[in-house]
Formats: C-alpha cells, sequence, structure tokens
C-alpha cells in the first residue's frame, strides 16, 4: 500500500553537484567558490568582537596563510605565503567594561567581605610563621609560601591575616584547626601538620613542606678521643687476650724447648723468649722456628685467632672514631615505648595526642616544652633531675633545632611521614 510507482526518481543528480561546484558569489563569510576537488578556495573567516549589540571586526584567519592577521585575506592572496607566527597579530579586543585590558578572570567586587585567614601566632622556631612585635604583620617561611602560590593565581583574592595565639606560648593547633571548622576563620595556613584527625573535619591544600616525628636524645657522651684505643674492647677482653698470648707463649716452649735450640738457654733467656715469641705473634713477627708437628699446629691455630682479634680491633676503632661521636642511647621508637622516663613534646603539637593514642605511652610521661633552650635544658639534664630522655617533635623544627644546639642528635628515623 505504499504506492512506490507513485514515487520519482531525481536524476540530475550530477547536475546539481555540477551547477554546486560552479557558484561563484560573495556570502556572508566572504567569496565562496570551490576548486577541482571539490574545496572551498581560499576559505577565510572575519574575527570580529562583539561589544553590546554591535560588532567589530579585529582581524581575520585565512587557510592560505593558516595565520590571525589584520590583513584582509584578498590582499595576502597576492602574496606569497607567509606563515611565520611572528606576523601573527589582531586589532585590540574591546572587553566587558569598556578595556583593552585582557581580563584575569574571576574578580572580587570591591566590596566583598576579605577572607579571615587564621594564622599561628607562633612562640618558639619563629622563623616559619609569627606576628612581627613591632609593625604588628605576620610573617614567616609559610606566609611567603602562602602570597607567592597566590601570585600565581590567575584572580586576585581579598584576605586578611588573623593571628591565633598569645605569643608568649605556640597555640594548641587542634583549637585552630577547630576555628576553621566552625567558621570562625575561613582558612588557616602555616605549619599545620596534616593528619588523619583533622582531614576528617577539614579540608588540606597539598602539603608544602615534608615533615614526619622524630626522636632527638642527647648524644652518648663523647670518647675522649686520646684513650679511645682501648675502647674496642672492654677490660675483660683486654685481661683474656694478654693472658692467651702468655699461654700460647708458655704451650709453644713446653712443645719446643727439649728440640728446638731457639728456646734454649739460661731461664731468664727462656722467659724472655717466651714472652717476646707470644707478643710478635700479633704482628705475626715472630722469629723463631716451630719444629715439633704440635708446636706448629697450636701456632697455626693461633695465628688464626690473632689474624681475627686484630681485625676486628681495627674495625671497631675506626667506627668508635667516626660514627660513635653521633650516637644517641635511644634507637628508636620502641625505646621511648619500654622506658619510664619522661619524654618532652612541642607545646600546642599533634605529637602529644599521637604518643597517647597511637603509641599508647602514658599522658603522665609526656612534658610540654616551649622553646629550644627548654628543649637543651631539658636534654642536659635528662630524666633522673626532672629532664627528659628524649624529644619527639616535628624534623622541620628539629632541624632548625640542631642548627643551633649540638651534643644533640636525631635518633632513629622519621616514625610518621607528613607534610604541613
Ligand atoms: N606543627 C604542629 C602541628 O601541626 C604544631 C607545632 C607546635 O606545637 O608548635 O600540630
Amino acid at each position: 500500500t505504499l504506492h512506490l510507482e507513485a514515487m520519482s526518481i531525481f536524476d540530475m543528480g550530477n547536475k546539481l553537484l555540477e551547477n554546486i561546484r560552479k557558484v561563484n558569489f560573495t556570502g556572508a563569510s566572504g567569496q565562496v567558490q570551490f576548486d577541482a576537488s571539490g574545496d572551498l578556495i581560499h576559505p577565510a573567516y572575519d574575527i570580529i568582537n562583539i561589544i553590546r549589540n554591535g560588532m567589530r571586526t579585529v582581524g581575520f584567519w585565512s587557510n592560505y596563510s593558516g595565520l590571525l592577521s589584520t590583513i584582509s585575506p584578498e590582499a595576502l592572496y597576492s602574496k606569497p605565503p607567509n606563515t611565520s607566527l611572528a606576523n601573527q597579530h589582531l586589532y585590540d579586543v574591546i572587553w566587558p567594561g569598556e578595556t583593552a585590558q585582557r581580563p584575569r578572570g574571576w574578580v572580587f567586587p570591591s566590596n566583598a567581605k576579605e577572607l579571615k585567614i587564621g594564622v599561628p601566632n607562633r612562640f618558639s622556631f619563629k622563623e616559619f610563621v609569627t606576628e612581627d612585635n613591632g609593625t604588628g604583620s605576620i610573617k614567616g617561611y609559610c606566609i611567603d609560601v602562602f602570597t607567592q602560590a597566590l601570585s600565581l593565581l590567575p584572580y586576585p583574592v581579598s584576605y586578611k591575616f588573623i593571628p591565633f595565639g598569645s605569643g608568649t606560648e605556640n597555640p594548641n593547633y587542634d583549637k585552630l584547626i577547630h576555628m576553621v571548622e566552625s567558621n570562625e576563620f575561613d582558612a588557616a595556613i602555616g605549619d599545620i601538620a596534616i593528619t588523619m584527625s583533622r582531614t576528617v573535619t577539614i579540608d588540606f591544600t597539598q602539603p608544602f613542606i615534608e615533615t614526619g616525628l622524630v626522636i632527638l636524645a642527647p648524644v652518648k657522651k663523647h670518647i675522649k678521643t686520646s684513650w679511645a684505643f682501648l675502647q674496642p674492647f672492654t677490660l675483660e677482653m683486654w685481661c683474656v687476650t694478654g693472658l692467651f698470648f702468655l699461654i700460647v707463649g708458655v704451650v709453644v716452649w713446653v712443645l719446643e724447648h727439649r728440640i728446638n735450640e731457639d728456646f734454649r738457654g739460661p731461664p731468664s733467656q727462656q722467659i724472655i723468649t717466651i714472652f717476646w715469641f707470644s707478643f710478635s705473634t700479633l704482628f705475626f713477627a715472630h722469629r723463631e722456628n716451630t719444629m715439633s708437628s704440635s708446636g706448629r699446629g697450636v701456632l697455626i691455630i693461633w695465628l688464626f685467632v690473632v689474624l681475627i682479634i686484630v681485625s676486628s680491633y681495627t674495625a671497631s676503632l675506626t667506627s668508635i672514631l667516626t660514627v660513635q661521636q653521633l650516637d644517641t642511647s635511644i634507637k628508636g621508637i620502641d625505646d621511648l615505648k619500654s622506658s619510664n622516663d619522661p619524654i618532652g613534646f612541642q607545646v600546642g603539637s599533634f605529637a602529644q595526642d599521637y604518643m597517647v593514642k597511637e603509641l599508647n605511652i602514658s599522658r603522665s610521661r609526656l612534658r610540654a616544652l616551649s622553646s629550644p633552650q627548654e628543649y637543651a635544658e631539658a636534654l642536659k639534664l635528662g630524666p633522673k633531675e626532672g629532664g627528659v630522655m628524649a624529644i619527639v617533635d616535628e624534623r622541620p623544627y628539629v632541624e632548625l633545632f640542631l642548627s643551633t644546639y649540638c651534643k644533640i642528635a636525631v635518633a632513629g628515623t622519621d616514625f610518621t611521614s607528613r607534610g604541613w
């Protein structure tokens, strides 16, 4: 029931195509004409700038040059194509607001509220961030990072810093976080560690510095280098070694003196030989010949023992004179956990909660310390005299601290890794 026979077939397609290919007129986008392969000849466009209801041509784009240009395509066709980017140029665009200045994007209206940014008013390690007592301005490394980052934004941000904390003691950073959470501050910047519990309530930017908790402990007593050569062995070990030298001397003498001319002579001479022989084996420098096979057996075993003693002595003396000068008596976090001595932390730091909650260290063992001077004092006194056995703090503070205080070192490796 479609009556297909009633439909007629248009069989002049070729003719239509031919006619289309032959067109040659000037349309809204310029000349319309096709080449033999059916492509538009010299396609080109006007680039217009729409201003309210009107418009203005700021230049052209043409396939001939492939560039934006202020010269009309027709004028270009008479010249050889110049596709150098240096020729790319348009007239100025007039942007909303009747300005030729390219907009930077989102602009704060002049009556917008400033962002209230809380910054810790630090008392110690002021290099990171603090309020300048003289001018009242906020300065420090963290502020420098912040202002540098802001200058990279494609739009301006108006903000004001609000110092948090009395300035006579480091503020509690968790309270600062809490004030951001409760919208008293729009944001906070500073040496704020990104911890698990804080990320639950607020968002952090990418960290700008790496940090992690480390243990700060006094270095072991410095070795008096003039007597350092005795340190590799304990007194006991020295005595036993000396005794063995004599025993070996006597044993070799017993085995040799009946058949060996070298071990004979008046008694005093023989005693000297025993001593001389046994101690010269220390340097493998004995001259006396051993003749009996049992004497040689004893000697060869003894020389092997001497080899071991000498090499371990050399090795430990070397390490004592180098590494151990910076060694601490605490090796890692396990030494802190197993002891009952007080541990220091920085006032306001998350380290306190971390030690109590994650490491199960009793809160009564923790001592709040507020300044590098207090750190040094507490470590110097030691746990017996009201000080602390070690301090747990973040790497950047510790590095700043160590740049001025010696006889204190970082024990073990960082046991958490975070960022600010
Ligand atoms: N950076 C530490 C934190 O985020 C605070 C350091 C301090 O207590 O001064 O908790």
